[in-house]
């Protein structure tokens, strides 16, 4: 995938320092200054208090599958399909979640609570953006939902 269609991120005051993380392949979500929260996407404002006192925090480590869902329409002539979105949460960054594709399963194979390594590839307009690699199946698999 060298070309990639699509829209470019608008970057914003509150986006800026979380592409420029992205481009050096690191996810970069925002920390309150006063209370600890941890938000994402970047708006400028802790969720939690409100408070616009703000710094870029790191997320590290591995991430796990909070819903997806598995794309089969090709909404445009190149696309492969089917491919799997994930809402990717982190233990140790609790109220953080990012969207991102799911990688290195089959698609209908993933699952809720599947382990997964944070990652970037190219998106519209040279950008990198958020993508998952699947790495281990999480202690709900089989279980409904
Ligand atoms: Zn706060």
């Amino acid at each position: 995938m060298d070309a990639v269609e699509g829209i470019p991120p608008a970057v914003t005051e509150e986006t800026e320092a979380f592409w420029a993380a992205a481009a050096e392949g690191r996810l970069v979500v925002e920390r309150c200054d006063d209370c600890g929260a941890e938000s994402f996407p970047p708006r400028g404002m802790c969720r939690s208090c409100r408070s616009r006192s703000l710094s870029p925090a790191e997320v590290t480590g591995r991430g796990r599958v909070y819903s997806y869902t598995v794309n089969y329409q090709r909404w445009t002539p190149d696309l492969e399909v089917p491919f799997a979105i994930g809402l990717v949460e982190f233990p140790a960054h609790p109220g953080v979640r990012v969207v991102g594709r799911l990688r290195g399963r089959d698609p209908e194979d993933v699952r809720v609570d599947d382990e997964v390594e944070i990652g970037f590839e190219p998106g519209p307009g040279g950008y990198a953006i958020p993508s998952f690699t699947v790495v281990g199946r999480g202690q709900a698999a089989g279980q409904a939902g």
